[in-house]
């Protein structure tokens, strides 16, 4: 049996800073992550991928 076995799963967000806690299967304490200059980061933590994706090319705005 292969080792690598766990799917890991990508979630695609809209947001430069993203929050994770592992959701159900994984649950860890919830801390921030910052997507890196290669548009993606990880969390150490569980090992889920956050991909950065804009919402829009035009008629973006940044809301907070
Ligand atoms: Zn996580």
């Amino acid at each position: 049996m292969a080792k690598n076995s766990i799917i890991v799963e990508k979630n695609v967000v809209h947001s430069e800073r993203v929050c994770c806690d592992g959701g159900p299967c994984y649950g860890h304490p919830k801390i921030y992550l910052e997507i890196g200059a290669n548009r993606q980061t990880k969390c150490p933590y569980c090992g889920r991928v956050f991909v950065y994706a804009p919402k829009s090319a035009s008629g973006n705005k940044i809301k907070n």
